[in-house]
């Protein structure tokens, strides 16, 4: 009988897309998806290592795990990804009942490392060597890339794919980890990148189902891959992917306000199939703290970005991250943040509280001196502007229809009509927004038109328009996401 793995992923699309990839990884060399922990013969956590509550929430799942590895020994427990690579052998200190730590770097061994743990060579680590310790060419080398063949089973939806641009990243922002526990930056082939697109859209033209393709990469629009004479960028990649058949919809995240070109900006408004959004993280709104942080821009700039993006893509969602409570942060400082984030009206922003991180610039040499009392109440009052902003940005789409990509039922698609076949539905409008509606369960991974009837700050409510044939609003559209 085939061995049955069963993967936990915490943190980002990034760590999404590498637990698709393990699991296309294994099941290529026969294995099967297990639907629990305790079904599985091997469970791995896919871990984060970006703040400190993501290691928390691992080391406290692992404890978790100890009475099932005394009661079942052959149960084979891993570590991988982000935390394996900055922990290295403390996971065994702190856990000794794992088999396996593993990181983001070796992830291509993977199956050949269980094999090895199962037929008794464990416990077994394979992580790169310190960064900092490497040349630049060590380092690229031994942080290769794990890109296996994709299976479809593998993937949350056959109608929404994540797809890697880039690898590592090399811009050091003095709070974060990501260059240390990622490696350096390196761009994939574009011709790799349009056969792996390629491959999904054949994959959901078989399914008829709509694709949305989402380009990832640390910093996506610093992508530049050099083949002879000739160096790709992020809008070239774009341009090349546009046209394929199958493909509906396209995006990238995340942006580093430095790198957002015009070429790129004009892409998207030239582009049918790209999405009208930018997730550009702008981290604080004070110049004091963007130069502490190492971001390389001053709010300023960031505001010029953010007018250029607007006078080209009129209508255009924008997104952003913010840390609060970043080292010496004043009051006045945080307020200018607030500041930036009534301007700018993003559409949503994800507001992290300052942690500091082993090993980086900023947990070395400045003071973590914000109480973590005052970090909260920083990130609730920034959290209530943007939660506020949210819903008044959301309210001139009541009235309007928007194209949903249909993603599946609702959280709460219990509410079932009499009919049967009709249930609540919840999908995402070119923009990002989430729609929720009532619909036939056929519709799931279709575009369709959705009337919006009301609107909170993180959904709105709607009406499907799929059965009325050329529906359309009569309202002179004035956001992207309005038809
Ligand atoms: N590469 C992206 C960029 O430059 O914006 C961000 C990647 S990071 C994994 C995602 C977000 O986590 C960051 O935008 C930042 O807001 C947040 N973050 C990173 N390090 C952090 C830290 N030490 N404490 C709190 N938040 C942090
Ligand atoms: Fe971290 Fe900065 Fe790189 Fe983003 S750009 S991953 S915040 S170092």
């Amino acid at each position: 009988m085939s061995k049955r793995f069963y993967i936990e992923t915490v943190g980002c699309q990034m760590n999404v897309l590498d637990s698709e990839l393990i699991a296309s990884g294994l099941i290529g060399v026969g294995y099967e998806p297990a639907e629990s922990r305790r079904r599985a013969d091997v469970v791995l956590f896919n871990t984060c290592s970006v703040r400190q509550h993501a290691e928390d929430k691992i080391y406290s799942a692992l404890g978790r795990l100890k009475h099932a590895k005394e009661h079942d020994p052959t149960k084979i427990i891993g570590v991988v990804g982000c935390m394996a690579q900055k922990d290295g052998p403390l996971v065994f200190r702190r856990a000794p009942h794992v088999d396996l730590v593993v990181g983001p770097s070796h992830l291509g061994q993977l199956a050949r490392l269980i094999d090895e743990v199962a037929t008794g060579g464990g416990p077994l680590i394979a992580v790169s060597p310190d960064r900092g310790a490497a040349t630049h060419a060590e380092a690229r080398e031994s942080f290769a890339q794990f890109n296996p063949t994709r299976h479809v089973e593998t993937r949350a939806s056959a109608h929404q794919a994540m797809v890697r641009a880039m690898f590592g990243c090399d811009n050091y922002c003095s709070y974060c980890v990501v260059p240390a526990v990622r490696g350096p930056e390196q761009s994939r082939p574009i011709d790799e990148i349009e056969k792996e697109v390629r491959l999904l859209a054949r994959q959901a033209l078989d399914r008829h189902v709509a694709l949305e393709v989402t380009l990832l990469g640390q910093t996506v629009n610093s992508y530049r891959y050099r083949d002879g004479e000739r160096t790709y960028r992020l809008a070239d990649v774009l341009y090349r992917l546009n046209d394929i058949e199958g493909l509906a919809r396209l995006k990238f995240v995340t942006n580093h306000p430095r790198h957002m070109t015009d070429d790129l900006i004009r892409a998207v408004a030239d582009l049918e199939k790209v999405s009208p959004y930018f997730h550009v993280p702008a981290q604080s709104g004070s110049d004091r703290m963007l130069k502490r942080m190492r971001r390389g821009y001053t709010a300023g700039q960031y505001r010029e970005m953010l007018e250029r993006i607007w006078a080209a893509v009129p209508g255009a969602a924008v997104t952003s991250d913010f840390i609060v409570g970043f080292c010496g942060e004043t009051e006045a400082e945080f307020d200018e943040t607030v500041e930036l984030v009534r301007q700018a009206r993003f559409k949503n922003s994800f507001i992290f509280k300052y942690s500091p991180r082993p090993g980086t610039y900023a947990a070395e040499h400045y003071d973590d001196d914000v109480p973590e009392r005052e970090k909260r109440r920083r990130n609730n009052k920034l959290l209530a502007v943007q939660n506020a902003i949210s819903e008044e940005e959301n309210q001139p789409l009541v009235g309007h229809t928007v194209e949903v990509l249909v993603e599946g039922p609702s959280k709460s698609s219990a509410k079932r009509h009499a009919a049967g076949d009709v249930t609540q539905l919840v999908g995402r409008t070119t923009c990002d927004r989430i729609v929720v509606f009532d619909g036939s369960v056929d519709l799931v991974g279709q575009v369709v038109p959705v009337e919006i009837e009301s609107a909170g700050a993180f959904t709105l409510f709607g009406k499907s328009l799929f059965h009325r044939e050329g529906a359309k609003s009569a309202k002179k559209p004035q956001n992207a996401d309005r038809k």
